[in-house]
């Protein structure tokens, strides 16, 4: 299942559950869309891989028999913070953005 983290990891905003600005990588690891667009230039700080909004979670479960919702599965509260440096990010954005994501 989908970690829905509480905040962005390089700037520490709060990213709720139905944020609109959340985006992920596929590890997961979570940033808000001005981090991706200014600081990441869409490559994830850890991996490498590309940038996607993340699914917004519905409030509640619609069908029966499934444990759909955040009522049912809830958003983490653990907030991730980046363990690298500016400098280390940026080298990173710089050797991967022009390079298509399935390529990387
Ligand atoms: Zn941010
Ligand atoms: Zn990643």
């Amino acid at each position: 299942m989908l970690d829905l983290r509480p905040n962005c990891e390089w700037c520490d905003r709060d990213l709720p559950p139905d944020s609109p600005h959340a985006m992920i990588c596929t590890y997961e690891c979570t940033y808000c869309a001005d981090c991706v667009r200014d600081v990441l230039h869409g490559v994830c700080a850890t991996c490498g891989g590309n940038l996607v909004p993340r699914p917004i979670r519905p409030r509640v479960r619609h069908r029966d028999g499934v444990g759909t919702g955040l009522a049912n599965t809830p958003a983490s509260t653990e907030r991730v913070r980046s363990r690298w440096t500016a400098e280390e990010v940026a080298a990173l954005a710089a050797k991967l953005r022009d390079v298509p994501p399935g390529e990387r």
